[in-house]
């Protein structure tokens, strides 16, 4: 058990499982990129340790870089939306893998997809550590899924609660 402010979480997944599921993701990645030179572009903060242990699991040549999504900005158009900040490469012509933590309802991973296809990549595909299929409202195609969980709150591996937990190197769950 573990308590982050006022909540007592379980234990879920352990840095063992977290570690041999992404060293079998990073042989697929291996496998489906042979011969090419992929952009990761990884979502902060959550999808920091993922993408490390990721990518350290991946000898291809290939790019590494980081963004964050501003906080929902409203606009009579569009409603909600999370722009990007912090991309400056280039998309045209490259084959991008998206790296981020959880996919939950999906409408974060959705508008961050138009975005990117704004840019013209050659390709996009996701990589996700987590999946909570239940929670789904915008469906995505989620190339690379570490793991499916249910809808119940997890922290650890880079996700926090309340802005605490990312350090811990294994994945805890909010009993229901
Ligand atoms: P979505 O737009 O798919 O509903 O939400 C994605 C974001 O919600 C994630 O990037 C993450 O920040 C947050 N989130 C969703 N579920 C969880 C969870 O179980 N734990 C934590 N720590 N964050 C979550």
């Amino acid at each position: 058990m573990i308590t982050i402010h006022d909540k007592t979480f379980s234990p879920f997944i352990s840095r063992d499982d977290i570690e041999n599921r992404i060293a079998e993701l990073a042989a697929q990645i291996n496998s489906d990129y042979e011969g090419r030179s992929p952009l990761f572009i990884v979502v902060l903060n959550g999808a920091f340790l993922f993408a490390s242990e990721l990518v350290k699991n991946i000898p291809l040549s290939c790019e590494i870089t980081f963004v964050r999504l501003s906080s929902y900005t409203a606009t009579e158009s569009t409603g909600k939306v999370r722009q990007i900040i912090g991309l400056e490469e280039k998309l045209t012509n490259r084959d991008v893998i998206i790296i981020e933590d959880i996919v939950d309802t999906g409408l974060t991973m959705h508008q961050l997809l138009l975005q990117i296809h704004a840019l013209k990549p050659l390709s996009v595909e996701i990589a996700t550590l987590l999946h909570k299929p239940e929670a789904i409202k915008k469906p995505v195609d989620l190339r690379y899924v570490g793991f499916e969980i249910p809808n119940r709150f997890v922290v650890g591996y880079g996700l926090d609660y309340d802005g605490v937990g990312r350090n811990l190197n294994a994945l805890y769950v909010l009993p229901e």
